[in-house]
């Protein structure tokens, strides 16, 4: 059998998220994840040839899910097609600019960056473990979710606050999703036929987590995420910017601890918060039609810091040749893609309301009318062919 497949690994803490690609074809033969590691009600559950299976794993965790999974390739006969192993890493902090092949120095480089991210590293790096054990003898590559914001110029990343928090224990933007960046700026300028090297692309990856990226040149110049994914726009539980006062004030007026806060800001803000409903967009949008106040306001203060953020982010570029929505909400809102434009229309946009409407599930294109200043354009993400293809040329 040819080894023509890569497979995915994405581990979060009590997660495992895979696929098997074809990096030549954007084939997918199988996709599924394992949830509640570690926990009684541990599971794996996959979709193959449009059918969907399960297996307990009976409180099993990471290295059980790996099993599990290694077992269930083997029998579906995908095992021996896969020639590497492909693993989403959430921080690279300023080690890493671009993905590369797993060796031990690697795997301490990224330990190293766990302070940065010590709910996703750590995972990161058990997910690795647990497929360099279960496939022993595939080539690894890590693929890294901020790498790509790694071009930004000091001016973007630097945080206003004394230099030595920089120097002494790197507090600075770092930014993420950047894999689904890099996707997607490439497809951006295929679809509309821009040369990269001199395009200015707006990226809006509008999903559960939320941000955008202004892209020039095929590189990253800013991002609206930080030192964490807090930062930047409102997000379904995230409240993104927010006058960081508000941490002494809750502490110091209210009793709330520090932990207590960051739970707040980070589970129960964002349209959940303001919407008191749901962080969900569709939910949201559902109430909005049911005339729902509430509802309403979340999605007016989203649209509104959406819309805000994005224009900002031109002055990165120097203007915008394409403003890209991509993500759940970026993909499949129309409502919120049509708020946007609107609010942006002083700079040239305006939208196609019938093509606005088509490009949803799944559907791409520009959605911006033929006599439009300024062009938007939806663009299906996609982060798993991303580390297939890096993956692929990795390991040549
Ligand atoms: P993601 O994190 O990229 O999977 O995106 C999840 C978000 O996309 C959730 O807020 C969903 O409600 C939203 N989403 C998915 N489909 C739709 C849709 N048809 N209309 C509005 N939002 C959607």
């Amino acid at each position: 059998m040819s080894k023509e497949n890569i497979l995915i690994i994405n581990c979060g803490s009590s997660s495992m998220k895979f696929a098997v690609i074809n990096p030549a074809t954007g084939e997918e033969a199988i996709n599924g994840i394992a949830e509640r590691l570690g926990s009684p009600e541990s599971l794996i559950r996959w979709k193959f040839e449009g059918n969907k299976e399960r297996e307990e794993l009976n409180g099993g965790a990471h290295d059980a899910a790996v099993a599990a999974l290694l077992s269930m390739l083997a029998d579906k006969g995908l095992k021996d097609s896969i020639a590497a192993v492909g693993h989403r890493v959430v921080h690279g902090g300023e080690t890493f600019k671009e993905s590369c092949l797993v060796n031990e120095e690697v795997m301490q480089a990224i330990e190293n960056c766990s302070h940065l991210a010590p709910l996703h590293n750590p995972a990161n790096l058990i997910g690795i473990k647990a497929a360099q054990k279960h496939f022993p003898g595939l080539p690894m590559s890590v693929v890294f979710d901020t790498s790509f914001h790694q071009t930004m110029p000091e001016h973007a990343y630097i945080y206003p606050l004394p230099y030595e928090f920089y120097r002494d224990h790197g507090v600075r933007k770092y930014g993420f999703h950047g894999t689904s960046y890099r996707f997607v700026a490439k497809r951006v300028c295929e679809m509309l036929n821009l040369e990269v090297s001199n395009s200015k692309v707006i990226i809006g990856h509008l999903g559960n987590g939320a941000s955008a990226a202004a892209v020039l040149n095929g590189e990253g110049v800013d991002t609206t995420m930080g030192l964490t994914p807090l930062e930047g726009l409102v997000m379904g539980t995230r409240c993104g910017n927010v006058d960081p006062n508000i941490y002494s004030f809750l502490n110091k007026e209210y009793g709330y601890s520090l932990d207590e806060i960051t739970d707040i800001l980070n589970k129960k803000s964002g349209l959940l918060g303001m919407s008191e409903l749901s962080n969900d967009c569709r939910a949201i949008e559902e109430a909005c039609e049911e005339g729902n106040k509430q509802a309403q306001l979340a999605m007016d203060v989203f649209c509104y810091v959406l819309a805000k953020q994005l224009a900002g982010l031109m002055v990165a570029t120097g203007g915008c040749d394409a403003l890209a929505f991509t993500g759940g909400i970026g993909e499949n809102s129309d409502a919120i893609r049509g708020k946007v434009l609107e609010m942006l229309g002083f700079m040239g946009f305006e939208m196609d309301a019938q093509k606005n409407l088509d490009c949803r599930f799944g559907n791409e294109g520009v959605i911006t009318s033929d006599s439009s200043k300024a062009t938007a354009i939806v663009v299906s993400t996609n982060e798993e062919l991303m580390i297939a293809k890096d993956t692929a040329i990795l390991i040549g």
